[in-house]
């Protein structure tokens, strides 16, 4: 674990202002730490104000100051060559992650659950909070949701008790960065591309996933999943006691779990119904969750429960509308390849998708989405930057309209759907082209789609 006490006293340099960096910097300025935060990008001076006033930030580049700080938290968005970084490396600087010192903020007697993979984090780590939060109801103890999740795990560790559990959300980039992490009860779903350009390959994508489980000791529990190849391949490095889920019919690790169409049928005897999401991914989801959950004692009864509570989320293959016949659904958060093919596939197989794709290309090809357009898709509406990278990737093997704004592409996809059909925007691609982020692409799209309902409904 990152030792507090080894650092007490010594001056610390927060690299990035973001939502991490600045909740680092004000539990470290709150410890009495000497604390910089350095940013490359001109300062939001309604956020400075909001920390604490010892705290020192300067914007708009990095000074030299920052090699005179005694070690260094990066911010997870920052790539890892960036010439400072690569600097404070060359002389010795220790660089640690915001989710390592936040931990080490902490009480000792503290549970951590870690979720991670490349899809599924989100619904995962919700389903557990969830769980654990009933379960705790029973019991004197508080449950912490944080992590990419949108909630800094600086922003919980001061409010943490001994005997607390902390539920975090992990991506790829904080794991990048952190030496010390060990959660008690840690998750792997999935491994396919993604992040690629930030990582500078598959190779460093993978390394950085499987720190997930590199400090867990013989006690600690991994749960995998047993269909992935690339989940199972890292099994031999694994020392915690591992618990494998699967849906597939093939998979290569001996599962704890299997899903007979109807329940989760679980090694342990229990039975537990999944909750009312659509996809059999969700299915995968579930069985993590419950997984880590049962691992972490809870009863099944309490599990079942808090599953059967459990509504779909916002942008998660979100069913907003309902008109003319046509439904229409929101997945914004698919930000890759993959989690574009698994909304595909949690339709019929029948062509009656209108799907919206593209937005800012993340590194991987398009082409491994072919097959599954020519097997649900009616139309495919292309957006954003990476249009001329789809078009070229798809080798003219499905035809693509082409919209340039998503605006257009609601226009056109309204034009298109007839009664049976479902309107879907999954884009496979990040948001920072043309939006903030994937919440406000998804906003953006359920109002654009709800105008035009409201003057069709009103004309
Ligand atoms: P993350 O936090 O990892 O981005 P989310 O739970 O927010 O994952 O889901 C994002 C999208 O990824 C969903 O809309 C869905 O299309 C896809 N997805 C969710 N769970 C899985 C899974 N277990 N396997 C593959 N794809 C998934």
């Amino acid at each position: 674990m990152f030792n507090l006490e080894k650092v007490k006293g010594k001056k610390v340099c927060v690299l990035g202002f973001g939502r991490s960096g600045r909740a680092v910097a004000a539990l470290l300025a709150r410890k009495g730490f000497e604390v910089l935060i350095s940013e490359s990008s001109p300062i939001n001076h309604a956020e400075a104000y909001r920390l604490p006033s010892s705290v020192q930030i300067e914007g708009g580049g990095h000074s030299d100051k920052i090699f005179a700080c005694d070690f260094w938290i990066k911010s997870p968005g920052l790539s890892p060559r960036k010439p400072e970084l690569l600097e404070a490396k060359k002389r010795g600087i220790p660089v640690y992650s915001e989710l390592e010192v936040a931990l080490g903020c902490m009480p000792k007697k503290v549970r951590v659950f870690a979720v991670t993979g490349t899809n599924g984090k989100t619904t995962t780590t919700t389903l557990l909070g969830q769980i654990l939060q009933l379960d705790a109801q029973r019991k004197k103890r508080q449950v912490f949701v944080c992590g990419n999740i949108g909630k800094p795990v600086s922003n919980c560790a001061d409010a943490v008790k001994p005997g607390d559990d902390v539920v975090i959300e992990v991506s790829s980039y904080q794991l990048e960065d952190s030496t010390y992490f060990r959660p008690h009860i840690a998750c792997l779903l999935n491994i396919t591309p993604d992040h690629l350009d930030h990582h500078n390959g598959m190779k460093n994508y993978i390394k950085a996933k499987t720190k997930i489980f590199k400090n867990q000791r013989a006690n600690d529990f991994l749960i995998l999943n047993g269909a992935d190849a690339l989940c199972v391949e890292i099994v031999p490095k694994i020392k915690s006691r591992v618990k494998a889920f699967s849906t597939q019919p093939k998979h290569w690790l001996r599962t704890d779990v299997f899903f007979d169409g109807d329940e989760m049928v679980f090694s342990e005897g229990h039975q537990i119904r999944p909750p009312q999401l659509k996809g059999i991914h969700n299915v995968e989801n579930s069985m993590a969750a419950s997984l880590m959950a049962l691992a972490g004692g809870v009863p099944a009864e309490t599990v079942q429960k808090a599953l059967d509570a459990f509504s779909p989320m916002e942008h998660r293959i979100e069913p907003f509308a309902y008109h003319k016949g046509v439904v229409y659904i929101n997945d914004s958060k698919a930000t890759n390849l993959d989690s574009t093919i698994t909304a595909l596939k949690s339709f019929d197989k029948a062509p009656r998708i209108v799907l919206i794709l593209g937005g800012r290309d993340k590194g991987s090809s398009y082409e491994v989405l072919l097959p599954y357009l020519q097997t649900y898709c009616k139309r495919v509406l292309t957006i954003g930057e990476s249009m001329d990278k789809i078009e070229k990737e798809l080798h003219g093997g499905f035809p693509l309209l082409r919209c340039g704004t998503l605006e257009k592409a609601v226009q056109l996809a309204m034009q298109e759907a007839k009664q049976g059909d479902v309107v879907l925007l999954s884009p496979a691609c990040s948001s920072f082209d043309q939006f903030k982020d994937y919440e406000q692409r998804g906003k953006i799209f359920k109002q654009l789609v709800e105008a035009r309902i409201y003057q069709e409904r009103t004309k």
